[in-house]
């Protein structure tokens, strides 16, 4: 396994083991209408597996270290190279979470 690929599977345990369950996880997907919140790639719910077509993962927005929380609302849709890219620092984490807000705010209903 690559050194990205070790990564990449220790943020997926870490995230799995405390992370959202299933029907948090489809409501974060249909909120997101089914699409990566950060570059709005198409994603199939069932595809969590990368070189899968619309391969994803639910993503927290504020980190549960940081004390975020499994709740809807911390959650965002992201295909897999956009959650990679989200991760690569805790500054691009945060820039994300910023954006989101944002988008979240600007955002009717
Ligand atoms: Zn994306
Ligand atoms: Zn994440």
């Amino acid at each position: 396994m690559s050194f990205e690929g070790y990564l990449r599977r220790k943020h997926e345990m870490e995230e799995n083991n405390t992370g959202f369950d299933e029907e948090t996880k489809r409501k974060i997907f249909s909120n997101a209408n089914g699409r990566c919140e950060y570059c709005g790639v198409k994603l199939v719910f069932d595809n969590h597996v990368e070189g899968l077509v619309g391969a994803w993962d639910p993503h927290h927005v504020i980190p549960k270290k940081d004390g975020g929380d499994n709740s809807v609302g911390n959650g965002a849709a992201l295909c897999l190279d956009c959650h990679k890219n989200v991760h690569a620092s805790k500054a691009t984490t945060l820039a994300f979470a910023k954006i989101l807000s944002e988008k979240r705010k600007g955002k009717k209903g």
